[in-house]
């Protein structure tokens, strides 16, 4: 599974990453640095979990 995130939606409100600390890491100005990882394996749900408390829905989960 894979994680597509779209920068141009992310507003840094960090809901990714409080939700999921395994999956989701921000960059140093507090934005989804993610775009294009793999979810690490059985870690499906919580990056599913994260990617639904995104308020911008920024966050994309695909299979590879
Ligand atoms: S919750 Fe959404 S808007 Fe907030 S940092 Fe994560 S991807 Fe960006």
């Amino acid at each position: 599974m894979k994680m597509i995130v779209r920068k141009d939606l992310c507003c840094g409100a960090a809901l990714c990453a409080q939700m999921a600390p395994d999956v989701y890491r921000l960059d140093e100005l507090g934005y989804n640095d993610m775009d294009g990882q793999t979810v690490p394996a059985g870690k499906e749900a919580e990056a599913d979990t994260g990617a639904r408390a995104c308020p911008e829905s920024a966050i994309k989960l695909v299979a590879d």
